[in-house]
């Protein structure tokens, strides 16, 4: 429920409100606006009508949330979250490009891949350390000493890094060493996983299961949200469909629903997405003119030696040129490049 009290409510008449709402064993929200408090309560809708809120003189209405998922719902919040993301913000008004390898590979690798990312204007740093492969015969990652790696790159290029994290005993572990944690396709319902990263403060990019709806990928965004953690940035990356000419189909329609329904940030991964490395840089500028709030992308210093995704990565040549072609889209859409 959204309790939306009137103008003339004051601090004391909210708490007293939320403290009802607390004893009734129900979840309270306090969202002090510019011109009136609005206040949630999340639970059992028949305990909720039994609170009687509305008789309450300085409740001006009291209306139910009509999605399943609340606190990521634009009903709750109707202006754009912006996460923090090292010293920028992602979504409300720029263009966020993130991008570097698939997976750490090596200290050379990983510094020249930063070194490209730099220098034609990305804002983050992407890399795998765990890496959840298809195949247990395909290369794993290197685990903590990616991670090592990975940190040394970032700061010596001063690009905040995101790395998928798969397990939630290792949060702790990874927290020393990264900006930012990656939620992958494959572990969208790790509802353990999903809280643990949510009792972090850590901005979190969750990414759409294969085969979730979109309801079901703001649910899995709701179980971050609800632990405590609002810095999530939801990722449009494909979902598989009858169509195999591409890897996943990447489903742009998503990404406008989404910023209809959700005030949170949303990006594309047009790597995973489409897979092949030709299609990466027009699905980047048609995420930009859908009106995504960034994107991730795959990028390699030599993309034919990559140990996992080379036949969608980007060299510096490509990704040179996939900046220069966002720009009059994003501008476009009435944003600015990050
Ligand atoms: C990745 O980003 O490297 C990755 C494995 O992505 P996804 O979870 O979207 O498949
Ligand atoms: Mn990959």
């Amino acid at each position: 429920m959204i309790i939306v009290l009137t103008p003339k409510a004051t601090e004391a008449d909210a708490k007293q409100i939320l403290n009802k709402i607390e004893q009734a064993g129900l979840k309270p929200l306090y969202m002090p606006g510019i011109e009136r408090i609005v206040l949630g309560a999340l639970g059992d809708e028949r305990i909720l009508a039994s609170l009687q809120l509305a008789a309450n003189p300085m409740v001006e209405s009291v209306k139910p949330i009509l999605t399943s998922y609340k606190q990521v719902s634009r009903e709750m919040q109707s202006f754009d979250t912006q996460v923090q993301f090292g010293n920028k913000l992602i979504g409300g008004g720029s263009f966020a490009v993130i991008a570097g390898p698939c997976a750490i590979e090596n200290k050379d690798q990983i510094f020249k891949s930063a070194a490209i990312v730099k220098k034609h204007g990305g804002i983050g740093l992407r890399g795998g350390a765990f890496k959840p492969r298809t195949s247990p015969y395909s290369f794993q990652g290197l685990e903590e000493q990616g991670l090592k790696l990975m940190q040394q790159a970032s700061l010596e290029y001063d690009l905040p890094s995101v790395t998928e994290v798969i397990d939630a005993s290792h949060v702790e572990m990874m927290s020393q060493y990264v900006d930012a944690f990656q939620i992958g396709a494959r572990n969208m319902q790790n509802f353990r996983l999903l809280k643990a990263v949510g009792q972090t403060d850590k901005p979190v990019i969750l990414k759409r299961g294969m085969s979730a709806t979109i309801e079901e990928l703001l649910l899995a965004a709701e179980y971050i949200f609800n632990e405590g953690n609002r810095n999530i940035i939801i990722c449009e990356r494909g979902i598989r469909t009858f169509e195999r000419a591409t890897r996943n189909t990447l489903d742009l329609g998503a990404v406008a629903y989404i910023k209809t329904k959700s005030h949170l940030p949303v990006i594309v991964d047009p790597s995973h997405g489409t897979g092949i490395r030709e299609l990466v840089s027009p699905m980047a500028r048609a995420a930009a003119a859908c009106g995504a709030d960034g994107i991730i992308v795959e990028v390699h210093y030599d993309p034919l030696v990559a140990l996992s995704d080379g036949m969608q990565s980007l060299d510096e040549k490509d990704f040179e040129k996939l900046m220069r072609g966002l720009q009059p889209f994003v501008t476009a859409a009435g944003k600015v490049i990050a």
